[in-house]
């Protein structure tokens, strides 16, 4: 058996796809990381980062049994196989039933199962992730993070559907995601601005390909933009956020649209990309705009304009508001976008520190306020990963 158990190994599973990250300890740096992608399909692989050190094994058309037997063959040539005393899942959707997380049995799993029909593209790849994992790691606990967990403190106001009481009986209401994210960040954010833990008012924006914000009121959720799915909400990197259902109606008897075209539409074809016409990708349009691409513009217009009001509506969640907090590729590292929106909160009472805003980048964390601003604005590097460890590392040792 093993030498000290310390390690937590955290799977974040989707459906053609594995991305895994070993934790040492409490250390914050994943010590072996990387993803196996393409899962099924003739060129499937498993790249492994280490140090600063990249190895890529080919697969073979190898599924997720396939990438996980290698990857344990890779951590065992480590000599950190034994090592692992913990293992964390990222589940997306834990719906009403999971509050925190949970230690995984087949009762549990089966019941995360159920919620499939709430995340039909991410549950079931997380079970099947979850499945594959207990099965060629059986001797450890295995713990379930949710991505909604940390949003059921939002009140009912908040979250409910204006919509028949059959339907939100039925869970139709909104849940919000990035749980892991906001929760993170929120704590981080108190200890950087030395905010009192138990009487604090947040916004925070995660903003990446899939982008959300939420209202943190002494470390809980209150108020977030994502809904039943991680489709509501902000203009994200493909994802259209919020839309009148009115004019989904409209291009469905237009275009004679399905109820699946309607879904990769608005999934997959919308947001940064469908309104620039060119890139779901921030950096790209940031380079495009400059040189004067119009989609490009109105498709950063149009994202800073949805984060500007979804923050300000955010605020009226909380009795008083600290500080606007940035996390996420694009809210660690644009300084353009987070100008942009500041410039849009003079309301707020934020002030940018023009010059910190430009510093940063990569992972540096900070005030980018000015120093006479009645609301403090920061940037927080994420690691969803790292928290996801957190709630798996209690269960190290414990029998079942
Ligand atoms: P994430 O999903 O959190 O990995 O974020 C991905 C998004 O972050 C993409 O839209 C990237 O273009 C964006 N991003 C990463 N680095 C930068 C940068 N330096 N400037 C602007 N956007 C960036």
């Amino acid at each position: 058996m093993a030498k000290d158990q310390s390690h937590v190994l955290i799977i974040n599973c989707g459906s053609s796809s594995l991305k895994f990250s070993l934790f040492a300890g409490e250390g914050r740096t994943a010590v072996v990381s990387g993803l196996a992608e393409n899962l099924g399909q003739p060129e499937s692989r498993l790249i492994l980062k280490e140090n600063d050190a990249k190895v890529t094994i080919a697969l073979d058309g190898g599924s997720h049994d396939a990438a996980l037997r290698r990857l344990m063959d890779s951590l065992k040539e480590r000599d950190l196989l034994d090592a692992i005393g913990a293992v964390g899942h990222r589940i997306v959707h834990g719906g009403e039933r999971f509050t925190k997380a949970i230690r995984l049995d087949t009762e549990v799993l089966d019941e995360i199962e159920i919620l499939s029909y709430l995340a039909p593209l991410h549950n079931p790849a997380n079970v099947l992730g979850v499945r594959v994992a207990m099965e060629a790691l059986g001797w450890v606990p295995h713990v379930a993070v949710f991505d909604t967990s940390f949003h059921m403190t939002i009140p009912q106001a908040a979250h409910a559907y204006a919509i028949p009481q059959a339907y939100r009986d039925a869970g139709v209401r909104r849940y919000g995601f990035h749980g892991t994210s906001h929760g993170f960040v929120a704590k981080e954010a108190v200890e950087l601005l030395g905010l009192d833990p138990s009487d604090h008012g947040l916004v925070i924006a995660h903003l990446g390909n899939g982008s959300s914000a939420t209202a943190v009121l002494n470390g809980e959720s209150v108020d977030t933009s994502m809904g039943l799915t991680p489709l509501e909400g902000l203009v994200m990197g493909t994802r259209s956020g919020d839309i009148d259902p009115g004019a989904i109606f409209h291009i469905a008897r237009q275009d004679k649209l399905s109820i699946d075209e309607l879904d990769t539409l608005l999934n997959r074809r919308s947001g940064l990309l469908g309104l620039s016409g060119l890139s779901n990708d921030c950096r790209t349009l940031e380079s495009a705009a400059t040189e004067g691409h119009e989609g490009a513009i109105l498709a950063l217009d149009a994202m800073v304009h949805r984060l500007a009001r979804y923050i300000g509506g955010l605020a009226t969640s909380l009795p008083r508001l600290d500080a606007v907090v940035f996390t996420g590729g694009i809210g660690e590292n644009s300084a353009f976008v987070r100008r942009k929106t500041i410039a849009r909160l003079k309301v707020l009472g934020i002030a940018l520190d023009d010059e910190a805003n430009g510093q940063m980048f990569g992972g540096r964390c900070g005030v980018i306020s000015a120093s006479g601003s009645r609301t403090a604005a920061a940037v927080i590097a994420t690691n969803e990963e790292w928290a996801i460890a957190n709630e798996a590392r209690p269960y190290i040792g414990k029998a079942s």
